[in-house]
């Protein structure tokens, strides 16, 4: 496995050295290699066979569930984005404002549901558990929509809405009070004894990542024999920090998404499209499952 691995870095250098490739005849004989297959019938041959399947999910699952970022143009809430009230400085400079903009999408997730993607992966979950098989979604949405579409290995490597955490004792909770904030007026952490003040419990920028969370992270990309990187590209984090480490053990990875980067060359496979509509067709029953 691992030359087919250096072939693509070794053209994609040599396009961006500007040089011609010294051996023009091997670029002939594997041409495929240079780019990712769309063979959805070849991924299924892959997919029959895993034992051991890792999908690491992004924003663009929860976007076609009409979730909002709050980035990039027109992402606002009020006067701010995401990266404006997402960060421990802004949570200490005015902490009722960053919760009027976490209880807003709190209130935002009521009206969303998940989409055929989120269901494709949660309903192969629960048919691979039947064979003995494994299904992990690592995920940096925050939006519990895969827990809601009843994906039960989930690792929120950025959090949840749904979860507070005490700013004093650091206890975590579930919270699906509505509306959170006169919850948590003249009151905080309700553990006995301590009455520090609630802050969301999600990763914010500045803020390192749970190293529990990441090393149940590095187990499942260790163990894993297929690797589904959904509406995220491989460019962007999470997926840039996780999916090379399981290409670069020979496994294949297949991404799903709505454009191709240059990392997209690093992987097997590339379907473009909506996760909606791509991962309900890829994640389907065989005809020869369930012969057990
Ligand atoms: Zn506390």
């Amino acid at each position: 496995m691992q030359p087919l691995q250096i072939v693509p870095c070794r053209l994609l250098s040599w396009l961006h050295s500007g040089l011609k490739s010294p051996v023009s005849t091997r670029t002939r004989i594997c041409p495929t290699m240079a780019r990712p297959s769309s063979s959805m019938a070849d991924f299924r041959k892959f997919f029959a066979k895993a034992k051991h399947i890792v999908v690491i999910s992004g924003a663009g699952v929860s976007a076609e569930s009409g979730v909002p970022t709050f980035r990039g143009a027109g992402g606002y809430w009020r006067t701010w984005q995401a990266q404006d009230l997402a960060t421990p400085q802004a949570f200490a400079r005015n902490p009722s404002l960053v919760w009027e903009f976490y209880h807003y999408r709190r209130e935002v997730m009521l009206s969303k549901e998940p989409n055929p993607g989120h269901l494709a992966i949660a309903e192969c979950e629960a048919r691979l558990r039947g064979q003995g098989r494994r299904l992990v979604v690592i995920t940096q949405n925050i939006d519990e929509l895969h827990r809601k579409a009843g994906t039960k290995n989930l690792l929120e490597i950025h959090g949840s809405l749904f979860k507070t955490r005490c700013t004093s004792c650091g206890v975590v909770a579930e919270n699906y009070k509505s509306p959170i904030c006169p919850a948590l007026l003249g009151k905080g952490c309700e553990e006995a004894g301590c009455e520090g003040l609630l802050r969301p419990h999600v990763v914010w920028f500045g803020e390192n990542l749970d190293p529990a969370i990441l090393e149940e992270v590095d187990r499942e990309l260790t163990l894993c024999d297929l690797c589904l990187v959904v509406g995220t590209s491989s460019v962007v984090y999470p997926a840039a920090m996780f999916a090379p480490q399981v290409s670069a053990r020979g496994v294949p990875v297949a991404e799903f998404n709505m454009e191709t980067t240059p990392a997209t060359n690093r992987f097997r496979f590339h379907f473009q499209g909506p996760c909606g509509t791509t991962l309900p067709e890829a994640l389907a029953p065989h005809e020869t499952e369930n012969v057990s």
